[in-house]
């Protein structure tokens, strides 16, 4: 097998209110499209376990985890913040989204598959070191980053983030930090209203303007992200796979269509095989017009199981 795919029943079961965007039905339309496309018959399906208190806080203050702990609702909603809501089974769905990431990074570092996708929510790229924000609570692929490097001993990891948002929670924690990479790309002035300048010399953060389609993001890919990628020769890749950028999510006013999201999943396989030994670990975030998500999620999957 070359791909694992990692998913969990508690993702279906946090929600955070009627009519809200980021909802269970994102991560059945992904695994329903995958299966209509036969794309799962060619990965290894995997249970995500719970990420331990020790991983999580590898990159989250312990007193953060404790506070959503003991916020945790018996029932109905508690917010912290207006977008961002816990129900009964919240906290047990982002123990496994974070866990699932965990799961991918050992399969992957272990040579068990090559690449992994984490169909999973709550998202994360949101979550900063000490506070859950943006539909996010743990930030599920800083989590994995931060276990490759403790427990596999890495010292080069790449983390891309295609998302239309800026991954403020993952700069938080990785600013600085000379063992990994950040590049990212996302629209200009949206939430979280960030990212314009790198807090760190290991950010390479490249903020498009509304309505950017194919050609621009193209071009951003490739004066900015690859040379970055190549010059720091990761030995393996995390993706904060968001598909809100697609011209046809309500979300955002870029222009991104399917194909892109192949085309540049191909390139980060290509920037994987040249340096990682072809590591790559996606981990879902954002994107939430149903059937273009499942689409977009399924091109990128194509690409990652190399069926495409
Ligand atoms: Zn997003």
């Amino acid at each position: 097998m070359l791909s694992a795919y990692i998913t969990h029943p508690s993702s279906l079961l946090h929600e955070m209110g009627r009519e809200h965007p980021e909802c269970p039905e994102r991560v059945s339309a992904i695994h329903d499209y995958l299966l209509a496309q036969g794309l799962l018959d060619f990965m290894l399906p995997q249970t995500a376990p719970a990420a331990t208190h020790a991983q999580v806080e590898r990159v989250h203050a312990s007193l953060y985890v404790a506070e959503l702990v003991a916020a945790a609702p018996k029932s109905g909603y508690v917010h912290i913040d207006p977008d961002t809501a816990m129900n009964p089974h919240t906290l047990d769905a982002a123990w496994h989204a974070a866990g699932a990431v965990v799961l991918a990074t050992e399969l992957v570092a272990r040579g068990d598959v090559a690449t992994a996708f984490c169909n999973v929510r709550p998202a994360g790229h949101h979550a900063t070191r000490a506070a859950g924000m943006g539909f996010c609570f743990f930030n599920n692929v800083a989590v994995g980053i931060a276990h490759a490097l403790e427990e596999f001993g890495l010292e080069r990891v790449a983390l891309v983030d295609f998302d239309v948002h800026h991954g403020n929670g993952s700069e938080d924690i990785f600013a600085s930090d000379e063992r990994v990479l950040m590049v990212s790309t996302f629209e200009r002035g949206l939430y979280p209203y960030n990212g314009e300048v790198a807090t760190g010399p290991n950010l390479c953060n490249v903020p498009l303007e509304r309505y950017t389609k194919s050609d621009a993001l193209r071009e951003a890919v490739t004066q900015h992200w690859l040379p970055a990628l190549d010059d720091f020769r990761p030995q393996m890749i995390f993706v904060s796979a968001g598909f809100d950028a697609h011209r046809d999510d309500d979300m955002s006013r870029l222009g991104w269509v399917d194909n892109d999201y192949a085309w540049m999943t191909r390139e980060l396989v290509n920037v994987a095989q040249r340096h990682a030994q072809g590591r790559i670990v996606s981990v879902l975030e954002g994107g939430y017009v149903l059937p273009v998500l499942a689409r977009c999620a399924a091109a990128h999957v194509r690409v990652l199981i190399g069926a495409d």
